[in-house]
C-alpha cells in the first residue's frame, strides 16, 4: 500500500487530523488537513473537534500548540525536529537582563522554547511583531531572539528603545544580496517578497517583506509573472498550487534541515501508535501560557 494510502486510512480508523507548516516536505502539505504558519496551525488545533492530533512541525510550535489546547493529544512525528534559533536564547542570560532591566518589557518571537516564553511579557509572530512591540506600556523593549526581525521592527518604531537579541535564523540569514540580484538579473521584472528573519541588506531589496501567510496573500494579488521569493523553499509548493500561473524563484535555494526530519514513515509510526504525545511542564506552562494569549488578544484587537 502506499504511504499516502496507508497514512489516510490510519487517520481516519484513530480519528486523527493532521497539520503541517509550509516548511514540510510537499507529499506531508498534501496530505495534512491543515497547512500554515505556527500560530495558524495552533489556533487551528482549538477550534478542531477531535482528541489526537498530528503536528508536523518543530518542537517550539508544538509545545505552544499543547499550552493553547491542554484538552487534546498533541503528537509529534520526530521530537528531535527543532529551532536552531530558539535555542540561542540562554536563559541565565535572560534572568539577569530581567534582573537589570525591571523596567523594559520583554517581547518574544513565538520561534522560542517554553523557558523563554515563561519569562516573555507577551509573544509575537512575524505578521504582528510591529503591532505587539506599539502595544507594550513601556518605553523600553527587549525584543528576541531574531536580530534580523527585531531590525524590521525598530524601522515601525520610533518612540521605544529596543534591546535585540543576537539570534538569527541560519536558514533565512544565509540568503544573501547576492543571491536575489542573481536572480534579478535574469528576471528583472520579477516582484521580491522576502520573509522579515532575512538580512535587513536582503530586506531592503524587497518590493514586500511579509509573513509565510503574508507571502502567499501577496502572490495571489500580484500580476507579476515571476516572483523572487525569501524564505523557505518549500514555501514554492503551496504557493504553486494556490496562486498558479507564474514561476517562483528562491534565492540561495534555502531548506531548513529540521523542518525534513518529519517524514512520512515516522508519520505513519505516530498514527499508528498515537504517541509520542507531548507534554510540557504544568509550572511552566501556565507561566508561558499569559504572553501567548496576550499575543492572541492583540491580534483580535483588544
Ligand atoms: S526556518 Fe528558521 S526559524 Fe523556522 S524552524 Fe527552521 S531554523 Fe527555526
Amino acid at each position: 500500500m502506499a504511504l499516502k494510502d496507508k497514512i489516510e486510512e490510519l487517520k481516519e480508523k484513530n480519528h486523527a487530523v493532521i497539520v503541517a507548516h509550509n516548511y514540510q516536505i510537499g507529499a506531508i502539505q498534501d496530505i495534512a488537513d491543515y497547512v500554515g504558519d505556527s500560530f495558524g496551525l495552533a489556533k487551528k488545533v482549538a477550534e478542531l473537534d477531535v482528541s489526537n492530533v498530528i503536528f508536523c512541525g518543530v518542537d517550539f510550535m508544538v509545545d505552544s500548540a499543547v499550552i493553547l489546547n491542554p484538552d487534546k493529544d498533541i503528537i509529534h512525528p520526530e521530537p528531535k525536529a527543532t529551532c536552531p534559533m530558539a535555542k540561542m536564547v540562554d536563559q541565565e542570560e535572560l534572568e539577569r537582563y530581567r534582573k537589570e532591566n525591571p523596567d523594559t518589557s520583554v517581547v518574544s518571537y513565538v520561534n522560542t522554547n517554553v523557558e523563554t516564553k515563561a519569562k516573555s511579557d507577551i509573544c509575537c509572530t512575524s505578521s504582528n511583531a510591529v503591532k505587539v512591540v506599539k502595544s507594550v506600556d513601556s518605553t523600553k523593549v527587549l525584543f528576541l531572539p531574531d536580530r534580523n526581525l527585531g531590525d524590521y521592527i525598530k524601522r515601525f518604531v520610533e518612540d521605544k528603545e529596543i534591546d535585540i537579541w543576537e539570534g538569527f535564523c541560519g536558514t533565512h540569514d544565509n540568503i544573501k544580496p547576492s543571491h536575489v540580484k542573481d536572480l534579478l538579473k535574469k528576471f528583472p521584472e520579477a516582484e521580491v517578497v522576502v520573509h522579515p528573519e532575512c538580512d535587513p541588506k536582503v530586506v531592503d531589496m524587497a518590493d514586500h517583506v511579509e509573513s509565510t501567510a503574508g507571502i502567499l496573500k501577496r502572490a495571489k494579488q500580484s500580476r507579476a509573472k515571476h516572483m523572487i521569493i525569501g524564505t523557505e523553499r518549500e514555501m514554492g509548493h503551496r504557493l504553486k498550487k494556490e496562486a498558479p500561473g507564474k514561476e517562483y524563484h528562491f534565492p540561495g535555494n534555502p531548506v531548513c534541515q529540521n523542518m525534513k526530519k518529519i517524514t512520512m514513515e515516522k508519520m505513519i509510526h505516530s498514527l499508528e501508535n498515537l504517541e509520542p504525545v507531548i507534554k510540557v511542564d504544568e509550572n511552566i506552562a501556565i507561566k508561558a501560557k499569559k504572553p501567548l494569549q496576550r499575543m492572541v488578544e492583540i491580534g483580535r484587537g483588544k
